[in-house]
């Protein structure tokens, strides 16, 4: 898959702005991403289109590909849908209620166990597990073994009490015996029913919950979005948990979630270990269910260092004719960080050809040029024309170059010089010259 979006970036190039038709072909490529990342096809639908309107018009750095900054868009858009910061869960009341919920086989009772476990050991919190799953005595024994194993108390009365009044008396046990955070398991089902949620919604009214949680198999599918739709709105739950991320899934359940409901997504389930549960970062999670980590890196490298303050900084001096070499200096440091001169500037209208140099090269000619530039006196960087044979003499002894180097150098800065008066009234903000030179 990232095979086939590295093609569909390597086609388009040499754009300056993203237009309907430059990005069409990489949306389409997003769009099969993410719906191979399970992400659900309506939300899928809803995304491009909000990300196309956002994109248009928007400018493409240096020697970046509109592909590429498409992508990091498309990122950046992914990142603000699964919610930016990290959502925690507050663990400050006394007691702290938190009910699990979720289909039969989604992790409920593994996530409860690792909550205790993170939090007795993170938090230093006494945490209570209760034990209302009441319709496989499977379930209440696998509550009761999670609890020995972690030196958890769990609160249980077999199968033959309701879940409600299970949960009553577990309420009051807890505050007998100074449990801080109480943790809920409830029954699940292969599917959504009206006795489940009814059962549930009883729970809810006994406990007050501070939180509940919807714990989603990650492999769900597209069902995903039912599921969230209806816990959250016969529930209104405070957030999810997103488990089994240590299998195949690229996570795009994730998405769909954050579409239907907006509670944030708290933890992640990496396996079936019981330290096996982690924050929910979103960046980390747009990387995934996009497979574009390197791109997305490449773009944010070029926009970091293609500040755009620092340009228009030297093409004002430029304009104003105060073209020394610390600002060649300074251009070349920065180009060379972009990666090769040419790609960049082949971008702006009406430049000349630029002979290509290869990595060692560039590399090697920047830091000769350094070793001369330090070498001469503030007056001599700022108006080279005053570099006389003697000048060059006490250069070429500071800097162990020969005379020949320092001539070239002063020559590539004519040569620059003549570049930035043709670049004179090239605008920036425009992107193109406002008269021609
Ligand atoms: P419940 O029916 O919702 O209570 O689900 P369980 O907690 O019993 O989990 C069902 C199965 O999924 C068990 O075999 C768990 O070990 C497994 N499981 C739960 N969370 C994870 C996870 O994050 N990764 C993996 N690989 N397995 C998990
Ligand atoms: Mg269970």
């Amino acid at each position: 898959l990232s095979e086939r979006l590295q093609g569909t970036l390597k086609k388009v190039s040499g754009q300056g702005r993203l237009t309907e038709k430059n990005m069409e072909e990489m949306l389409t490529e997003i769009r099969l991403a993410l719906l191979e990342a399970d992400v659900n096809f309506q939300v899928v639908k809803e995304f491009i289109a909000s990300t196309k309107e956002k994109a248009l018009g928007q400018d493409v750095l240096g020697s970046l590909k509109p592909g590429q900054v498409v992508v990091k868009i498309v990122h950046d858009e992914l990142v603000e849908l699964l919610g930016t910061s990290v959502a925690t869960i507050d663990y400050d009341k006394k007691p702290t209620v938190i009910m699990m919920v979720g289909l039969q086989g989604s992790g409920k009772t593994t996530t409860a166990g690792k909550i205790a476990n993170l939090i007795s050991k993170k938090h230093a919190k006494k945490p209570l597990l209760v034990a209302a799953d009441i319709y496989r005595p499977a379930a209440v024994d696998q509550l009761k073994t999670l609890g020995e194993q972690l030196n958890v108390p769990v609160y249980e009365k077999g199968t033959s009490q309701s879940a409600e009044s299970i949960v009553e008396e577990a309420m009051r046990f807890a505050r007998e015996n100074n449990n801080d955070v109480i943790i809920i398991d409830t029954a699940g089902r292969l599917h959504i029913d009206e006795p489940l949620m009814k059962e549930l919604s009883n729970i809810k009214q006994i406990a007050h919950p501070h939180e509940i949680l919807l714990v989603v198999d990650a492999l769900t599918g597209q069902d995903i979005v039912n599921v969230a739709s209806s816990f959250n709105e016969q529930l209104s739950i405070t957030g999810a948990v997103l488990t089994k991320l240590d299998g195949d899934s690229r996570g795009g359940g994730a998405l769909s979630i954050r579409h239907i409901t907006h509670v944030p997504i708290k933890f992640i389930g990496t396996g079936e270990k019981l330290d096996a549960i982690d924050l929910f970062y979103p960046d980390r999670m747009a990387d995934r269910i996009l497979g574009m980590g390197d791109v997305v890196s490449l773009v944010e490298k070029v926009q970091d260092v293609y500040d755009e303050k620092d340009t228009m900084k030297t093409y004002k001096r430029m304009q104003s004719g105060q073209f020394g070499l610390d600002d060649m200096l300074s251009q070349m440091q920065q180009l060379r960080k972009l990666g090769p001169l040419s790609g960049i500037l082949k971008m702006i209208p009406g430049m000349p050809k630029i002979p290509k140099l290869n990595d060692e090269d560039s590399d090697r000619k920047l830091k000769e040029t350094e070793s001369i530039i330090f070498s001469m006196t503030k007056e001599e960087r700022r108006d080279p024309s005053i570099i006389n044979l003697a000048r060059k003499e006490r250069i070429a002894k500071g800097c162990g170059k020969d005379i020949a180097a320092i001539n070239r150098l002063l020559k590539q800065f004519e040569e620059s010089k003549k570049m930035m008066k043709m670049l004179g009234n090239f605008d920036p903000e425009i992107g193109m010259p406002t008269q021609k030179p």
